[in-house]
């Protein structure tokens, strides 16, 4: 048994857990491809990914835990098991901040998969914050990669891990740009669905140090988030005064990024239950402009579907910095998207037949949104879902194909996950 957040991977019964990377776990027979058997890698343990029955978990988190800030440069190096809180709260000692997302719970597999957060738009995705790697490729071959200091196949691996690192590398530590740590205001609340779509209406205006998030489960939540960089900056004020007619949305002041917890327990916001197993789908699109009405009368219909009071469907927004592809090429490609809605359900944990019901209700959700949000951000694994071939493909694009080649040659004998 592992002890995980996730709870799929929490109940998963293990063949073996180990904690460091050595030569035995590149041995040709440790893995047999008939049953599809793969290492399982677990850093935060936030995903359905990280064990499984009869699999074998490598687990960062004990012995790839160190986080060192070199005050000189103010870059960070955190190992491949470092949870994102921990990480937060050694930066805050010294007055620095990373963009991490709304929990502060995920590992190294944030960084990694892409890494949107309320600062993304002002400090770009997580992955563009990394400065260097190191790790083991599939086929046992130690890397150490320095960003601008590499040659073009070395590129192309830095790329490949910034976005798609799970299917060819155990990366096990990185070093990464951190940022001055800021107040923060918050303006948060429920909202009726014609008041969401003021806000979405509002928010495809804000200026990069604003961003909003939203879930709708039960009710409606919002937050808006908004770094006080520059307290002469006019444009923040103006956008936070068009908010103050929402009557039930409240300001809140923060003096850094820790100190916020989005989406907490005593909202109520929809059931949490630990008898109970989850899927996340993740998807990516751009501004909904003259689309927010039907968007809106489609998010209703989803929800009036919903199999039970534990599936939402929430939104964060990108955009601004992300856009922007002077951080280096990655294989995070749909730079254009400006919002990143996921679809999330559970059911009760030994009852295949609700787990049927609930991933046919987060199917046909993802298929009523994607005229919306047309791709995806592969910020879970599916291969053990259906899903799994649509989800990488329309997560990947045009870089695909180069995807499948680096898989090839790096880890010839699938020792992690699947493409
Ligand atoms: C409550 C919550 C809030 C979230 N909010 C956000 C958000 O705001 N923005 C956002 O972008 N995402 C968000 N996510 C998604 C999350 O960042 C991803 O699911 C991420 O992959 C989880 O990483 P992990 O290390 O916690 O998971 P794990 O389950 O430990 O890892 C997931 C997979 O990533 C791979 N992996 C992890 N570490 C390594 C490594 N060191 N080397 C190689 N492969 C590795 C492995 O294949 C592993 O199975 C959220 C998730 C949760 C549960």
């Amino acid at each position: 048994m592992l002890e995980v957040p996730n709870i799929n991977s929490k109940d998963a019964k293990l063949k073996k857990l180990i904690y460091d990377v050595d030569e035995s776990l590149f041995y040709e027979d440790s893995y047999s491809n008939e049953e599809f058997e793969h290492l399982c890698v677990c850093s935060g343990g936030t995903t359905s990914s990280c064990a499984k029955n009869g699999f074998t978990t490598l687990d960062l988190r004990k012995n790839y835990n160190k986080i060192h800030l070199d005050r000189k440069t103010n870059l960070v190096t955190i190992g491949g098991g470092v949870i994102m809180g921990d990480l937060l709260n050694h930066l805050q000692k010294h007055n620095r901040s990373f963009p991490i997302g709304l929990s502060k719970l995920p590992g190294a597999g944030y960084i990694l998969t892409g890494g949107v957060s309320p600062l993304s738009r002002a400090y770009g995705l997580a992955i563009d914050n990394i400065e260097s790697i190191k790790g083991f490729l599939g086929n046992g071959t130690f890397i150490s990669l320095k960003k601008n200091q590499i040659n073009p196949e070395k590129q192309l691996i830095l790329e490949a891990i910034k976005g798609a690192a799970p299917f060819f590398s155990i990366i096990t530590e990185i070093e990464l740009k951190t940022i001055q740590s800021n107040p923060i205001m918050v303006i948060e609340g429920f909202v009726n669905l014609n008041e969401l779509s003021e806000i979405i209406k509002l928010s495809e205006e804000f200026p990069e140090n604003i961003s909003l998030q939203w879930i709708y489960a039960q009710k409606i939540y919002i937050y808006i988030f908004a770094e006080l960089n520059n307290l002469e900056d006019k444009s923040t004020e103006e956008n936070l005064m068009l908010l103050e007619k929402f009557p039930a949305l409240e300001k809140q002041f923060y003096e850094n990024f820790n100190k916020i917890n989005f989406f907490p327990k005593e909202l109520n916001l929809y059931e949490l239950n630990a008898n109970n197993h989850s899927e996340v789908i993740s998807l990516l699109g751009e501004d909904l402009k003259n689309d927010i009405p039907i968007f809106i009368k489609c998010l209703s219909e989803i929800m009036e579907n919903k199999p039970n009071n534990s599936c939402y469907i929430a939104s964060q927004q990108l955009g601004g910095k992300t856009k922007k592809l002077n951080h280096g090429a990655s294989f995070f490609v749909h730079r254009k998207s400006t919002w990143k809605p996921w679809i999330y359900a559970s059911w009760k944990k030994n009852d295949l037949q609700e787990k049927e019901v609930a991933l046919e209700w987060i199917y046909k959700s993802w298929s009523k949104l994607k005229r919306f949000y047309p791709n995806i951000h592969l910020a879970q694994l599916h291969n053990h879902l259906n899903s799994h071939e649509e989800e990488i493909t329309l997560a990947f694009g045009n870089r695909m194909n180069e995807l499948k080649t680096l898989k090839n040659i790096f880890d010839p004998q699938g020792i992690l996950p699947p493409l």
